[in-house]
């Protein structure tokens, strides 16, 4: 297993790196305030290739897994509010649009999506079915030729400014199905934004469809589940790198703190309950990265995936929420001000327990793994 980096990988991380620091970092608090969907950042970060990074060559740039992964952290260590509505368009909301679309509708939509001038949405989240997507109940028939689909989804990331809504519907007793949704399409009504604690510019809502005709269907028919493992193994390590992007801004921040504020005559870093809070969050970023890469070398030289991605993913976000909170023990008050940004890191960081399988679920999916 070879961890150095390949020179394109470097140039991926050295390239997102400096747009992180130079676009993100600066704009990160004002977007958590206000709010609001980073449009411009969001079609810069379309500039730079990101939402095609996954796809093969003609419409993306096929990096492999390890760069799409460096990239992430770098944005997520910048906002991981912007790098959470990126990785959205970059994976859920295009991907099914890019495996399944063919002729007049691919033209249309695919690479304006690729470039962030469409934006996608995945939409399987109801009020009554979260981790148990088997219970969802918006359901899609076909009349007159054509899908139509009624029901209710919640938590939609950049519904509220979405133009493509990728929707997960039952088709049948035990059968779901993938449709594409257009923004204009009658019956689609994109509700209530919801007010969140973290991750506050990467905007959520409900959406609901009454007799919405869908403009095709993604897929075969009753092939959502399968449709969704296909890319799984990526959404769980995607967001595992998302939990080490803002860990390290985390660990970065409190390290330069503990070296400047001088407490009892002597820099803070030099006690030693500090120095403690130093090193176990330098080993957890180090522990999680290894985890996460490691597990990204397997998927990609076919030795393994679900399982591996599940654990970094876990570890990741369950280190990323202890990192962000040993931040701020070391930054004490200024920990707890909203000026500085580790209470944001904090809040922020909380997202990764849930998107891609609570901590829960993953814990069970494992534990399977190692029982089967
Ligand atoms: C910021 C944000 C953005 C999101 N964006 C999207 C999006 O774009 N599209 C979308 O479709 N969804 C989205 N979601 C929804 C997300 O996928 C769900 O919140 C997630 O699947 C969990 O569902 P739930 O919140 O309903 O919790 P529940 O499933 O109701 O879980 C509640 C608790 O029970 C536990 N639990 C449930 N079942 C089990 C079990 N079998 N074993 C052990 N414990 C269990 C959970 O771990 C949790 O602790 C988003 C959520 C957030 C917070």
């Amino acid at each position: 297993m070879d961890f150095s980096l390949s020179d394109e990988q470097e140039a991926t991380r050295v390239l997102f790196a400096g747009f992180a620091e130079r676009e993100l970092r600066p704009a990160a608090e004002r977007l958590d305030r206000e709010a609001c969907f980073p449009a411009e950042l969001f079609e810069k970060v379309g500039r730079l290739g990101f939402f095609g990074m996954r796809y093969d060559p003609p419409e993306g740039s096929g990096a492999d897994l390890p760069a799409y992964l460096l990239a992430v952290e770098e944005l997520a260590r910048g906002s991981l509010a912007v790098a959470a509505a990126c990785t959205m368009q970059s994976l859920m909301g295009t991907s099914f649009i890019h495996r399944f679309t063919t002729g007049e509708v691919r033209e249309r939509v695919l690479a304006p999506a690729l470039r962030g001038e469409l934006i996608g949405t995945i939409c399987m989240t109801e009020p009554d079915a979260g981790s148990d997507l088997s219970s969802m109940e918006t359901a899609a028939v076909k009349r007159g030729g054509r899908w139509l689909l009624s029901g209710r989804k919640t938590w939609i990331t950049s519904a509220p400014v979405a133009d493509l809504f990728t929707v997960f519907a039952r088709t049948g007793e035990e059968q779901l199905s993938v449709f594409l949704v257009e923004r204009e399409a009658a019956g689609l009504t994109v509700g209530r934004a919801i007010e969140k604690m973290g991750v506050r510019a990467s905007v959520t809502s409900e959406v609901s469809f009454e007799d919405t005709p869908a403009t095709c269907m993604l897929g075969e028919r009753g092939s959502g589940m399968e449709g969704l493992k296909g890319i799984l193994v990526d959404i769980r390590l995607m967001t595992a790198a998302l939990a080490l992007g803002v860990a390290r801004a985390a660990y970065e921040d409190s390290l330069a703190y503990s070296t400047e504020r001088v407490q009892f005559g002597r820099p803070i870093c030099k006690f030693q309950a500090v120095a403690a809070h130093l090193a176990e969050m330098r080993t957890h970023l180090a522990a999680a990265r290894s985890l996460t890469h490691w597990s990204a070398w397997r998927v990609e030289s076919g030795a393994g995936g679900a399982d591996e991605a599940a654990m970094a993913k876990l570890f990741a976000s369950e280190a990323g929420l202890n990192i962000c909170d040993r931040a701020a023990r070391v930054m004490a008050s200024y920990g707890y001000a909203s000026e500085y940004p580790i209470e944001r890191y904090l809040r922020d960081v909380r997202f990764t327990l849930i998107g891609g399988g609570t901590s829960e679920i993953l814990r069970g999916h494992i534990a399977r793994g190692a029982t089967r």
